[in-house]
């Protein structure tokens, strides 16, 4: 029994795209675009395919795509990572998340610590572990969690703190501050850190601050990323984990039965990707930015109470502000009463905490322009 809430249902994305694709409805729901990416990386892994690139790659991942995540973790962060040891790829963040846990956590005396709401593999994939979840609350409407509940909920029983930044569901960006506290907690309990930053470009007020870069925290860190949300290509499934070797081993030790390897032709293609000019990286930002401010104008011209996200595709809205208490009744009827899906934030916390989430609604800002135009002159028309 794996879900968040302990079931084994589908999760709440294929619950709500399939709802989206009965209705008919604009989804706003399953964070991923509505537009392809960079044509050079799509073109790159048609050439791949073309060209007989079709087979088993490395263990690791080929080695021009290890270079290429090095390069990028030097020209963006200046890290120094090792392309023949301190790199794997992985079937997405999804699956270096997967490998991570159950690579490094060993069973029930272990506790993985969270910021709740949580994107919602953590807490099944630490269910497989067998390990206690330790939820720290992140509330509405700044997500900021409160370091005194951080310090609490870390003890020597803690193997992960498990973070993500920028942060899916309510695209919060983490403080420095906490970011310091992290890494000074993970020191003196002998804790690692995983960090999840899929979103690390589409942040928009700030420079990305990846964690292994503090003091400290490179021994103890494997970072994940992912090239669907950079590229927009959230079905080719390329992600990857890099940190110091020894743990990107154990990682790769687990990884090797579960996909073994993934995504030969996308490989070569990410590679292109992450060698794009600074400003494609840029743009990617700005562009979001610009939708994030649509979609938010657009839900507050409906009548919701709206936060305002520093980063990832979502914006969480409080719904109570259109007279909906009970957020997962809403967003079941959204479709019938305005032809937009959402989701939840309780699909994102676990049963115990529902009830300090029970209004909130996540809307994905990452679609064309004239589709949030039009989520919005729906939702303004709302039955
Ligand atoms: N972590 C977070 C925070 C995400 O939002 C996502 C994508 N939905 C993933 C991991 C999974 O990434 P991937 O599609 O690369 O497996
Ligand atoms: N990361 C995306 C989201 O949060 C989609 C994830 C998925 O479908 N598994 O919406």
């Amino acid at each position: 029994l794996i879900g968040t809430d302990g079931s084994t249902r589908p999760t709440i994305f294929a619950e709500m795209s399939a709802l989206a694709a009965e209705t008919g409805a604009i989804n706003l729901g399953q964070g991923f675009p509505d537009e392809d990416g960079p044509a050079e990386v799509l073109s790159d892994a048609r050439a791949a395919i073309a060209n007989g690139v079709n087979q088993y790659p490395p263990g690791r991942g080929i080695p021009d795509l290890r270079h290429a995540i090095a390069e990028h973790q030097e020209r963006f962060y200046g890290l120094h990572v090792d392309p023949d040891r301190d790199v794997v790829v992985t079937a997405g963040a999804t699956e270096a998340l997967a490998a991570t846990l159950l690579a490094l956590v060993d069973g029930p005396d272990d506790e993985v610590v969270v910021f709740e709401p949580y994107y919602d593999s953590y807490a099944a994939v630490v269910a497989l572990t067998g390990a206690r979840l330790v939820p720290v609350p992140l509330r509405w409407p700044h997500f900021q969690p409160d370091l005194d509940r951080l310090r609490d909920a870390v003890t020597d029983r803690t193997r992960i703190i498990l973070i993500n930044d920028p942060h899916n569901p309510t695209g919060a960006v983490f403080s420095a501050e906490l970011r310091a506290e992290v890494v000074r907690l993970a020191e003196q309990h002998g804790a690692l850190i995983v960090t999840d930053e899929v979103y690390e470009h589409l942040i928009f007020d700030q420079p990305h601050v990846p964690l292994a870069t503090l003091p400290g925290a490179w021994e103890r860190t494997l970072t994940i990323s992912s090239g669907g949300k950079t590229f927009s290509t959230t079905g080719w499934k390329i992600g990857w984990i890099s940190g110091p070797s020894d743990l990107v081993d154990a990682v790769l030790a687990v990884k090797q039965f579960l996909t073994y390897v993934n995504g030969a032709p996308f490989q070569p293609a990410t590679a292109t990707g992450l060698r794009l000019p600074d400003a494609y990286f840029r743009g990617i930002a700005t562009t979001l930015r610009a939708k994030r401010d649509l979609l938010g104008a657009g839900l507050r011209a409906a009548g919701f109470a709206v936060s305002e996200p520093a980063g990832s595709y979502f914006t969480v809205v409080d719904a109570a502000a259109v007279g909906a208490t009970d957020a997962a009744e809403f967003c079941r009827t959204l479709p019938a009463r305005a032809g937009v899906v959402a989701i939840p934030l309780t699909a994102f916390v676990s049963a115990e905490h529902a009830a300090d989430y029970a209004s909130l609604v996540r809307f994905a800002a990452c679609k064309r322009v004239e589709v949030l135009e039009d989520a919005a002159s729906r939702l303004a028309a709302m039955s």
